[in-house]
């Protein structure tokens, strides 16, 4: 394989180590090793010797959400998930990735986003409308939110406009680059993606995304491959927690109990874990579920949904365990994708509400 000789010493590495088993999402609702990273680097190795063709490794590559619990948990530092971003670029350029990947790359062509999906909720498109001029702040949707989230996203910009800021959204707003860097990685492809979305935000001083995915990519992929942006980005959830701050979201201390289910994008990716923290807190009493901070568990990834949608079911329904053996009250998600995914496995008795969702309600 044309991978790097780092991604080699992980493969060599990771092959015989049981340590990082334990908390790895997919392999938890599984039940199987094979998607543990372990088992993963295990297969690749083989690849390696050449006593397995690439292909016969790349449905087990897919299955692996990019979380980072694994490459966090690793006491001596290896990167199981930069092997599986390789992996997947060598999988792309001999044209071996799987039907599945090719159906949604497919769709980034034609339709601009994964799910295929080109009509965005009257409500979304109504308030976005309102926010066509430009100003000097770009609030970026992003794929997953606009098809899949509607009423979130809206509820997001109407927060944002509580808090009296000028704020620009686009009508044909440009992919991030996110989906392709999931699916294929840093291929030229995905460059050109991020560089033409790069290029759009540069022409404002803040970018800020709603999506943690879309944040990361911006925040850590540009830099990573040069791709140039001027803007400063931000996330939303580090945005809201500044304008409450600011005094621009005069918010109302209640007597409600919010626990977050961190994004593995924002806690672990870009270490952001406090902001979060700093609303609820400002909302009402904050208490911490298993697994919080950057030590959080994957609630679901809605790209994986589209190729495995069981096992993103059991991701979800293992969060809401985790939730319900803590006696959480009001479970606040900051990503589209994991709102969804446990909104649609949501068990009796307990909350689940966005950031934009809380704030608003203790305005
Ligand atoms: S990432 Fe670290 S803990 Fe996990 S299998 Fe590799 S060497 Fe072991
Ligand atoms: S990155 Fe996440 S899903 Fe992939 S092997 Fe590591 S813990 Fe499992």
């Amino acid at each position: 394989m044309l991978i790097s000789q780092k991604s080699k010493e992980i493969i060599d590495s990771c092959r015989f180590c049981w340590m990082c088993r334990h908390i790895c999402p997919i392999g938890n609702a599984t039940g199987q090793e094979r998607n543990n990273a372990r088992a993963r680097m295990l297969a690749l190795s083989l690849v390696e010797r050449e006593a397995e063709p690439l292909s016969g490794v790349a449905d087990n590559i897919y299955e692996c959400a990019m979380c980072e619990a694994c490459t966090k948990e690793c006491v001596t530092g290896w990167d199981p998930v930069k092997v599986v971003g390789e992996v997947k670029l060598e999988l792309a350029l001999n044209g071996e990735t799987p039907e599945y990947v090719n159906t949604m790359l497919d769709n980034i062509e034609k339709s601009g986003n994964v799910y295929g999906k080109t009509a965005i909720c009257d409500a979304l498109k109504a308030a976005a409308e309102k926010h066509s001029a430009k100003t000097d702040t770009l609030f970026v949707i992003g794929k997953t939110a606009m098809y899949n989230s509607c009423t979130n996203a809206k509820r997001a910009i109407e927060l944002l406009e509580a808090a009296g800021v000028e704020f620009t959204v686009l009508a044909d707003e440009p992919d991030t680059g996110y989906e392709m860097s999931f699916l294929v990685g840093a291929a030229q492809e995905t460059k050109d993606v991020m560089s033409k979305a790069a290029e759009v935000f540069s022409q404002y001083k803040t970018v800020v995304a709603y999506d943690p995915a879309d944040a990361k990519v911006m925040l850590r992929e540009y830099k990573e491959w040069d791709v140039g942006m001027t803007a400063q980005a931000k996330t939303f959830t580090a945005y809201v927690a500044e304008l409450i701050k600011d005094g621009k979201l005069n918010v109302k201390k209640g007597a409600k109990k919010y626990t977050a289910q961190d994004s593995h994008w924002l806690a672990r990716s870009l270490e952001e874990t406090e902001p979060i923290r700093e609303i609820l807190s400002a909302c009402g009493e904050v208490s911490e579920m298993l697994l919080n901070r950057r030590d959080t568990m994957l609630a679901g990834n809605l790209i994986m949904n589209e190729y495995m949608p069981d096992v993103m079911k059991r991701v979800a329904e293992d969060r809401w365990i985790n939730a319900k053996n803590m006696d959480t009250e009001i479970l606040v998600t900051e990503s589209p994708d994991e709102y969804e995914l446990l909104s649609a496995t949501k068990p009796e008795g307990i909350e689940l509400m966005t950031v934009e969702e809380v704030v608003l309600q203790c305005l």
